[in-house]
């Protein structure tokens, strides 16, 4: 048996004794080594996402060392560190045959349709773990939210743009703030409401605004992009007002699924506004811990807290941590 983080049921998070899995044909185990908390984990808990099919063990941003490997695989072997892709698409939609694995009908993940990283071990198709070198596990965990957030890049960067304002100095945010300086755009601002997020933001060499302030004032249609990182309906409603004329808007965060907001479609159309949206990831891995490397130990100052499985199973059963960025089971 293994330890293992177990929802038996909607709103119902167990920390027990889990049989070990076993490596089908085509399948490794993962000693999982790290493995990161996401907003996604709690939409599990509310049955918002997936199939609502319990037992499920949640967690989808992990990496660890393969310690078994079934029949049929050559492309990995035992000892190799690795990241998990979580993505599970049905290969058969149309946007499975657009190759947009992100946007499949019937979109399935690790951690949330079928068992992820909050257990020891963590049963994977061979095509889902990608060598992670020397990188260290806590940065590889790291893979699956930079693979979400060069999806977003992808979804509207342009080489002209100048700038970019993003609301929400979260993990999330900070790692589109670093992607979008090495893509090229220097001047990055966050907006937040969090005196420490925003001190952070600055560390990292961000400007950082504090919401509602003065400062926001010169951002009045002057921002080539605007960034939703809060998943707040009442942001995501006030994106156009921040983007300059030919400008775009992307929704990153994660609004409640009911939520609506108001957007006047003569602005848009006036002044050429783009507002786009993003979801997930579609095979990227390899291409995150590209980014990853580029970064360097940076990026792990978007981690603020490292803690036992236990502890973990208490944070998915309440909130995450105040003033909490990304938060980490290291396994020891
Ligand atoms: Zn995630
Ligand atoms: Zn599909």
């Amino acid at each position: 048996m293994m330890k293992a983080i177990v929802y038996t049921a909607k709103n119902e998070v167990t920390f027990k004794d889990f049989p070990d899995p076993k490596a089908g044909p085509d399948e490794v185990i993962v000693a999982v080594k790290v493995s990161g908390i996401c907003h996604t984990d709690y939409e599990v808990l509310k049955d918002n996402y997936g199939t609502g099919a319990f037992p499920v063990v949640p967690g989808h941003e992990y990496a660890g060392v393969v310690i078994e490997v079934g029949v049929n695989v050559t492309s990995v072997k035992t000892g190799d560190r690795v990241a998990v892709d979580p993505n599970l698409e049905c290969g058969a939609c149309l946007a499975c045959e657009r190759g947009w694995a992100h946007l499949c009908e019937n979109l399935g993940a690790y951690g949330v349709t079928t068992h992820g990283g909050f257990a020891e071990l963590s049963v994977v198709k061979a095509t889902a773990v990608h060598s992670i070198g020397e990188m260290s596990f806590a940065q590889a965990a790291l893979a699956e939210p930079m693979g979400c957030v060069l999806n977003g890049v992808d979804a509207v960067h342009e080489t002209w743009m100048k700038n970019a304002l993003i609301f929400g100095a979260g993990p999330m945010g900070l790692l589109m703030g670093m992607a979008l300086n090495a893509q090229g755009i220097a001047d990055v601002a966050f907006v937040d409401i969090s005196d420490n997020r925003l001190e952070l933001a600055s560390n990292f060499g961000f400007k950082a605004l504090a919401s509602g302030s003065d400062d926001m004032r010169e951002w009045h249609h002057g921002a080539d992009l605007v960034v939703e990182a809060t998943g707040v309906p009442d942001v995501a409603s006030g994106l156009t007002a921040y983007m300059a004329n030919g400008g775009k808007g992307l929704f990153f965060g994660v609004c409640p699924s009911d939520s609506k907001i108001e957007i006047a479609p003569f602005e848009v159309f006036r002044r050429q506004l783009t507002l786009a949206g993003s979801h997930s990831l579609n095979h990227n891995i390899p291409r995150a811990l590209d980014a990853l490397t580029g970064l360097g130990e940076t990026v792990e100052r978007t981690v603020s807290h490292k803690l036992p499985l236990r502890e973990i199973a208490h944070v998915l059963d309440s909130k995450p941590p105040q003033d909490s960025l990304k938060v980490h089971w290291v396994a020891t």
